[in-house]
């Protein structure tokens, strides 16, 4: 039985196939077809949705791991400490960013989060928060997949859109070519701040990372933000990051989530007093480093993109229908993000903001997810593919402009949709 992290999806695939190379990957995906199974990439399992629940084979990929290659760019660039590096589907987010750390590089956004795998943060189009650069999926500038076929295939650019953000649905990735940056120390802060300061354009447009946990009765959100440090403080890098939470609020969290279990009415008043428990904290160090964020507790997510200029609405809008009896302990948390070019990105084409629900394991997330997701769709929402929501084939075709040359790109990578699942059916319509 395979399980994902939050424990929400589960599933009993007839063959678990870990390839140790390409032609290995090639093998288990024409075998598969040659037996009219059906094959779904597995990377993590940190994902929320079903795309990764099968009952054909599971393709681990965890054994294609590392970075391969590392480049300076050249041109206009030249000189400038950005770099290209090569890295290996299976490669966990940790793993790449204490490996680019180790050679003095990073991403542009650092993302918060080690255990997901390159090829599945790919898959859904992961990201950070930062007004104006880019997820993972922006920074591809090469993929190398094996398709339904069985065939090994270098993306050609003209493709590269439809597979920079794919659900896993045109091929196993096998190894992406990424931007990076040189390396520089991030000043990070976490700090009380009125709800309204962080829901003002001026929070997130004036700091490099910027983003805020609110709970829905709470005047007082946990506002966190980060920039390039202007003075390096060794002691101050630490091995846990400054979570949104902070130390201090991770552990209150962690034991208001239980008590709020227990006695949910007491939620409101529980919330108010961890938001005002979390200190103002800063740290400096590597920003995967400095931003890390364990979760305190294991949950199910629901995280909506919607057109920036409508994420306060929304989230306002969200707030007071939440505050209405479906309170959890677990903060709504509010992301930004520039207009990005994959056709199935979730911020295609649009500045974008985020917003994510979670519910804590043991509370049926159904009436939280139910609720977001009708306030979300009223704001023109499309939901992260890692996340639960209710999109179906008819949503997304609505909600996607280039859903017509994504699915082109598709009927020539997987053909005999050797790559469906119930979840892939249910979206792209098959
Ligand atoms: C605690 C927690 C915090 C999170 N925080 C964030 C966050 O800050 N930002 C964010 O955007 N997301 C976040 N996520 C969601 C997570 O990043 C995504 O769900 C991601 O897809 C998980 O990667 P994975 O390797 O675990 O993939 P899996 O869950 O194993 O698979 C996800 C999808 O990727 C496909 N896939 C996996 N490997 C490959 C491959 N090699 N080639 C092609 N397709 C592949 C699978 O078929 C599936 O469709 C979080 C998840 C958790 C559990």
């Amino acid at each position: 039985m395979w399980t994902n992290w939050s424990g929400g999806q589960r599933c009993r695939p007839v063959a678990t196939a870990r390839p140790l190379d390409e032609a290995g990957v090639a093998g288990v995906i024409r075998r598969a077809a040659e037996r009219g199974q059906t094959v779904r990439p597995v990377g993590a399992g940190h994902g929320f949705s079903d795309l990764a629940v099968t009952d054909g084979v599971h393709l681990d990929c965890s054994a294609f791991a590392g970075i391969t290659g590392v480049s300076a760019v050249g041109g206009p660039e030249a000189g400038s400490g950005k770099a290209v590096v090569r890295v290996r589907g299976g490669t966990t987010v940790g793993e790449l960013q204490e490996g680019l750390a180790d050679r003095g590089l990073a991403l542009p956004v650092p993302l918060d989060l080690a255990a997901p795998t390159l090829g599945g943060a790919l898959a859904v189009g992961a990201h950070g928060s930062a007004a104006s650069r880019g997820s993972l999926a922006e920074q591809v500038l090469a993929l190398r997949v094996v398709d339904g076929r069985g065939r090994v295939r270098d993306v050609p650019h003209a493709d590269l859109d439809a597979a920079r953000t794919a659900l896993g649905a045109l091929g196993v990735i096998l190894d992406a070519e990424l931007a990076v940056v040189p390396a520089t120390p991030v000043t990070v802060t976490r700090a009380q701040r009125p709800v309204d300061e962080v829901l003002d354009p001026t929070f997130w447009e004036s700091h490099d990372l910027a983003e805020a946990a609110l709970f829905p009765s709470s005047p007082t959100a946990l506002a966190r933000w980060a920039g390039v440090a202007q003075s390096v403080e060794e002691e101050a890098e630490r091995g846990v990051g400054v979570t949104s939470a902070g130390a201090t609020g991770r552990t209150a969290l962690g034991g208001a989530v239980v008590v709020e279990r227990a006695l949910p009415r007491l939620a409101p008043s529980l919330n108010r007093v961890v938001s005002r428990l979390a200190r103002t904290v800063s740290a400096t160090g590597a920003g995967h480093r400095v931003l890390s964020s364990p979760p305190a507790v294991r949950y199910e997510q629901s995280e909506w993109a919607v057109p920036r200029e409508v994420l306060v609405g929304s989230l306002r809008a969200l707030l007071a229908q939440l505050a209405d009896g479906l309170e959890t302990g677990l903060p709504v948390r509010m992301r930004v993000g520039p207009a990005e070019r994959g056709w199935l990105h979730p911020a295609y084409g649009r500045e974008t903001g985020w917003v994510a629900v979670r519910v804590p394991r043991g509370t049926d997330p159904g009436p939280v997810l139910a609720r977001t997701a009708s306030v979300m769709r009223a704001h023109g929402g499309r939901p992260h593919w890692g996340t639960r929501h209710d999109f179906d084939a008819v949503d997304v075709a609505a909600a996607y402009p280039r859903f017509a040359d994504f699915a082109r790109v598709r009927d020539d990578y997987d053909p005999d949709r050797v790559f469906t699942n119930p979840a892939l059916a249910r979206l792209l319509g098959d």
